[in-house]
């Protein structure tokens, strides 16, 4: 009798906002995986992963139902599935096992641009254009207001100009959509990124050693993405002001360079933004030679 290895489901957006970011990341995490085909269960060649294509908005759905052991997702669907699926009194627990750092984003009221704004208690009674109604009135509720809904799968920011309602609850990243349709924003109610949740019910032994091969990849690749590698020649009587100028806490390694006595290189990760502001007080300082990198993996 031939037994089968158990394979870990893991759910992605099939096409949209969170879909390249989410296979960069499975690819920089060493899966490989072709998702170039139309089949929706992709399976990854070199682990037992198998990827599940949907849409967002299924995904929390998904492993909510342990249909999929895990999944990757926006927090504001996340969020708004688990309080729709809360009243109607289905499977909402899920575990949040890592937040991950793309697909920001905040879920805003605006409302046209000649309404005068005095406060959160101006939009009592109004009407709002949203896909997410049970954020919408949860912020409602908390801040002591009624709100009205009418929803929107898509284009809400067209809502107030054609009076279906009188200012639109949606998704906001840079704000230049909202400008050009003549709509201010007037109160963010929740901000969100992308997170890899999986299953409330504990994963199998099998399942779980696959996932611990697989989380330290990911935190890893966002680790990576976050910092720099920082290469400089400062002079060796500054190597005190310089290290204190370098960003985040590790230690840089100083090496001394070939037929030269007044300078030393340094070398290190930086875990925060490097500002073109630090780099030119290091030049001040007398460094030359200031290389800022980008990191591909990192662990430990
Ligand atoms: P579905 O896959 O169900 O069609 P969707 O319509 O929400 O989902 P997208 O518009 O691709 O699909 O958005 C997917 C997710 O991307 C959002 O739920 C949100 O978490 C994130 N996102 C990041 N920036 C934005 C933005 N400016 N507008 C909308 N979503 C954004």
């Amino acid at each position: 009798m031939t037994t089968t290895q158990p394979r870990l489901r893991i759910a992605m957006q099939k096409s949209g906002r969170l879909s390249d970011d989410t296979q960069a990341l499975f690819k920089r995490c060493g899966l490989k995986l072709n998702l170039t085909d139309r089949r929706l269960l992709a399976h990854v060649s070199n682990m037992p992963i198998d990827i599940m294509r949907v849409r967002s908005s299924d995904i929390p759905g998904l492993v909510m139902d342990g249909v999929c052991d895990l999944g990757i997702v926006g927090d504001n669907t996340l969020e708004e599935t688990a309080l729709e699926r809360e009243l109607m009194g289905s499977k909402s627990a899920y575990v949040r096992t890592c937040s991950l750092n793309f697909g920001g984003c905040r879920l805003s009221l605006a409302m046209p641009e000649e309404f005068n704004y005095q406060g959160i208690k101006s939009l009592n009674g109004l009407r709002f254009a949203t896909t997410y109604p049970q954020l919408l009135q949860r912020y409602a509720r908390e801040n002591g207001i009624n709100v009205n809904f009418c929803m929107l799968k898509g284009s809400v920011e067209v809502a107030p100009r054609v009076g279906l309602s009188d200012g639109i609850c949606d998704l906001v990243s840079t704000g230049s959509t909202l400008e050009a349709n003549g709509l201010k924003e007037v109160e963010v109610i929740f901000r969100s990124k992308a997170s890899l949740i999986q299953t409330a019910t504990p994963l199998s032994p099998e399942k779980q050693q696959i996932l611990d091969t697989l989380l330290p990849r990911i935190q890893g690749v966002m680790k990576a993405k976050e910092s720099k590698y920082i290469m400089l020649h400062a002079p060796k009587d500054k190597i005190a002001q310089v290290s204190e100028l370098m960003p985040g806490k590790e230690t840089p390694t100083i090496l001394p360079l070939a037929g030269r006595d007044d300078l030393v290189a340094v070398h290190v990760v930086a875990t925060e933004t490097f500002f073109w502001e630090t780099m030119e007080k290091l030049k001040a300082l007398g460094c030359n030679s200031i290389l800022v990198m980008p990191i591909e993996k990192m662990m430990g």
